[in-house]
């Protein structure tokens, strides 16, 4: 059950570090428990998920499903997830204080 969507314009989404696309995603929902969801979103032009191999780190839902709040909360779990990764991408000459 995966919903495509496109993100507005000015819609601050982090873009994919694959291929830099923020404004295409699908959005994506699976039962993996008996009372559990996880909604993710995923690239829609590459297919780079953030979240994949990572525990705990997709929005857990009862229902699941990509309804509209679904959707909302797993891009801000895309844009924390990408924010994260890069922290742990050295950076050269970074002048960022301790
Ligand atoms: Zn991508």
């Amino acid at each position: 059950m995966a919903r495509n969507i496109r993100m507005l314009q000015k819609s601050k989404v982090e873009p994919c570090p694959k291929c830099g696309n923020n404004l295409l995603f699908n959005i994506l929902s699976e039962q993996v428990a008996e009372d559990s969801c996880d909604v993710w979103a995923e690239c829609a032009v590459c297919g780079y998920d953030p979240t994949s191999g990572k525990e705990g780190h997709r929005l857990e839902s009862v229902w699941g499903g990509t309804d509209d709040n679904n959707c909302i909360w797993a891009v801000e779990c895309w844009n924390e997830e990408i924010r994260e990764d890069a922290k742990t991408i050295p950076q050269e000459n970074s002048t960022q204080a301790e």
